[in-house]
């Protein structure tokens, strides 16, 4: 068991052994991209995009932060201030945290294997505009939800090797080409195909367990 203190409030957490709870399954392969713009892609054309309260009380976080700056060092302000802000991080978290649960039960019950890309954190966390993008969306959180979750509903997780160029093929014909960041249509050179970018990264996702 483990108790905790988060921005005022408690937690307790303790482990349990849980019985694995298969499920029907509606669909076979799902490639999924999580992504900055949306929170993921999949390769059946459903978008989960990101919900409009975190939007929300993101906007409220930037403000909470501007306030605590201006705040003097060691005023008894600044540390009301700190807390509010404390709390303003905690909602943010909480509203993604619930759009992964739903995001990955959906997942894990309705389709036997899964596929997501291995995310080279650790190369992308150099980059310091991506990097809080990166950490915003949470893809560690991602991944651990959907580890556990595969096994509760006895479904497959497969993670493409970090090499795979989920983004840079076209999921037509093949075709590899580059895809800078700032380009958000794949349009393939060789064979003429056109798709949202993040949406040909899924389907190539999909692509990589055949
Ligand atoms: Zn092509």
């Amino acid at each position: 068991m483990r108790i905790s203190k988060r921005a005022g409030d408690w937690h307790i957490s303790f482990k349990y052994d849980y019985q694995p709870n298969p499920t029907p399954k509606e669909g076979d392969i799902i490639g999924v991209d999580v992504g900055i713009n949306a929170l993921a892609t999949c390769s059946d054309g459903r978008i989960f995009s990101n919900v409009k309260a975190y939007k929300q009380a993101k906007k409220r976080l930037t403000g909470y932060q501007r306030r605590v700056s201006k705040k003097k060092i060691g005023s008894k302000n600044r540390a009301k201030a700190v807390k509010r802000l404390a709390k303003a991080h905690k909602k943010v978290a909480d509203i993604r945290a619930d759009a992964l649960h739903k995001l990955t039960t959906w997942l894990a019950k309705n389709h036997s294997t899964i596929v997501i890309e291995d995310l080279n954190i650790s190369g992308m966390l150099k980059n310091h505009k991506l990097a809080s993008a990166i950490a915003d969306c949470g893809f560690y959180e991602f991944k651990r939800q959907l580890t556990y979750k595969c096994e509760w509903y006895d479904s497959v997780l497969v993670i493409a090797d970090r090499f795979y160029p989920s983004s840079q093929l076209c999921s037509n014909c093949g075709h590899q080409q580059k895809m800078p960041l700032n380009v958000r249509t794949y349009e393939c050179a060789n064979c003429g195909f056109k798709a949202d970018r993040d949406f040909n990264a899924a389907v190539n996702l999909a692509n990589y367990v055949y």
